[in-house]
């Protein structure tokens, strides 16, 4: 038997030890942090579970105790854990249980249980090993279901038949592609045949566990292998029929189209090796997202997909709603970037201007460099010519935005006349000629009239209110 005692030297491990061996149970850490540490997975934060053939909350509460008195516990009587914190590592105790399943929900029967019965209801052999900690066996490898081998060899397995483990709780289906997306394994072909057998089971899952899951598969290294396999297993479809769409390709007249489902991924994992961002991965997850509803063809210019960036901004709230993700600045983030995500593209097709940089600047603020990371990811031409010709009019446009910023100072554009001294000026009341002078000055600015300054914004609006008949106090 392995044994890696060498590996637990956190205090906390061996102070629950000895705790558990004057209580005669048996006490074992399990799941995610026995699995890292075996594939030597470097984490930023982690959460380290326990499991006692026992009580978890009794356990809890007299390691806190014996760690330093006055220690807050925090007890889950209805789920029957206990955690604590300590030097930043949430501890999590439960008393090992067997849990038996209704069919239409995900709350199980819980009753206590032996080591056995609770590696059982584990999800994957990856996350079923366990390390003893009572003194008499500190550190053994408990391995019931060669959890070792799989992680050896990268793969994703139940411990027991997959139905059961998917029909018991169908959100592990979502957690098995996280799994894979995030460690990079593959999912085992019985495993993997019985989340598409069971996706529809999917819907007695909670939205906010499944977006929870989602996100992670986001925030992987190299997110297109959990959108493959939830393609492929008929979960994509269910969860995020808007992206499942986005599958296929269609000729006329021998003109196809490139498959957008695939072009999304790999936005998606470009972008990945450039931000962690999570909206911002989304933002690249969801640009083209309107590309199915406005496609068409026309027989001289071929497809098109107008304004599927305007489009898709609108699909995105309820989107984001259904998926319980924030109806915050984050959806306003993300709408903002697909509206404006071919914006630099067109820019860099012609001559680059100053003045659309300076619009395409004043559009998008403080996420103008974020909109360019996108942008960038975006061009998956197959064609390296175009791809190098695309990458060096981006370069100048980079360059542009850089030396318009330092002159005109356009992102989050302020007008440097405020609407009260253009009424002031002409003793006007509120009305629309005060709009109108106000967005002329906005016009010179940014074809480059004039600068961005209070002087000469000052005399341009004397000069256009001259020129609608108005007459400025002296
Ligand atoms: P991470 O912390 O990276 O998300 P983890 O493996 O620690 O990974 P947790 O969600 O923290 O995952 O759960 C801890 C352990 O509890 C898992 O390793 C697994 O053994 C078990 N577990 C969690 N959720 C489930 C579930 N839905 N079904 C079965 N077992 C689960
Ligand atoms: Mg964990």
């Amino acid at each position: 038997m392995q044994n890696l005692k060498e590996y637990i030297t956190h205090p906390v491990f061996s102070q629950i030890g000895k705790i558990s061996d004057q209580e005669g149970i048996e006490t074992y850490v399990v799941g995610g942090f026995v699995r890292d540490l075996l594939m030597e997975r470097k984490r930023e934060y982690y959460d380290i579970d326990v499991v006692t053939v026992g009580s978890g909350i009794v356990l809890a509460t007299k390691v806190a105790a014996a760690l330093r008195p006055g220690l807050k516990v925090t007890v889950f009587k209805n789920f029957g854990t206990a955690m604590f914190k300590f030097d930043d590592i949430d501890f999590e105790f439960v008393g090992a249980r067997r849990e038996s399943y209704q069919r239409e929900s995900r709350k199980p029967f819980v009753e206590d249980g032996t080591l056995e019965d609770d590696q059982k209801r584990r999800d994957f052999t990856i996350n079923a090993l366990a390390i003893c900690l009572n003194s008499d066996r500190f550190g053994d490898l408990l391995d019931s279901f060669n959890g070792v081998g799989d992680l050896e060899r990268k793969i994703i397995r139940t411990p027991l038949e997959p139905e059961v483990t998917f029909s018991d709780d169908p959100l592990r289906m979502l957690r098995a592609i996280r799994f894979a997306a995030q460690l990079d394994f593959m999912i085992e072909d019985k495993t993997l045949e019985a989340i598409q057998t069971q996706c529809n089971r999917i819907e007695i899952v909670s939205r906010e566990r499944v977006t929870d899951e989602l996100n992670k598969i986001i925030l992987s290294p190299k997110p297109s292998i959990g959108f493959k396999l939830l393609e492929k297993t008929g979960l994509l479809a269910i969860i995020l029929p808007e992206i499942q769409k986005l599958k296929g390709r269609e000729t006329r007249n021998g003109i196809g189209h490139k498959d957008n489902f695939y072009h999304t991924l790999e936005v998606l994992d470009r972008i990945s090796k450039n931000t962690d961002n999570l909206w911002l991965r989304w933002s690249a997850l969801l640009h083209d997202v309107a590309k199915p509803v406005t496609k068409r063809f026309d027989p001289r210019l071929g497809w098109t997909f107008h304004a599927h960036n305007f489009v898709g901004e609108k699909m995105l709230p309820s989107i984001f709603d259904r998926l319980k993700l924030p109806l915050n600045e984050k959806l306003k983030y993300v709408q903002k970037l697909v509206s404006l995500h071919m914006r630099p593209i067109v820019l860099s097709e012609e001559e680059v201007t100053d003045s659309a940089v300076r619009r395409l600047l004043c559009d998008a603020g403080d996420d103008i460099d974020d909109l360019m990371t996108l942008c960038e990811a975006d061009i998956t031409s197959k064609n390296p010519d175009k791809v190098s010709r695309f990458m060096s009019n981006f370069q100048l446009v980079r360059e542009k935005l850089k030396d318009i910023e330092e002159r005109d100072a356009l992102r989050n554009f302020q007008p440097p006349i405020t609407g009260e001294i253009i009424m002031e000026t002409f003793s006007l009341p509120p009305g629309r000629e005060i709009g109108i002078i106000k967005s002329a000055i906005k016009e010179a600015i940014l074809e480059g009239e004039i600068h961005n300054n209070y002087d000469e914004a000052y005399q341009y609006m004397l000069a256009k209110g001259d020129e609608l008949g108005l007459k400025a106090k002296i």
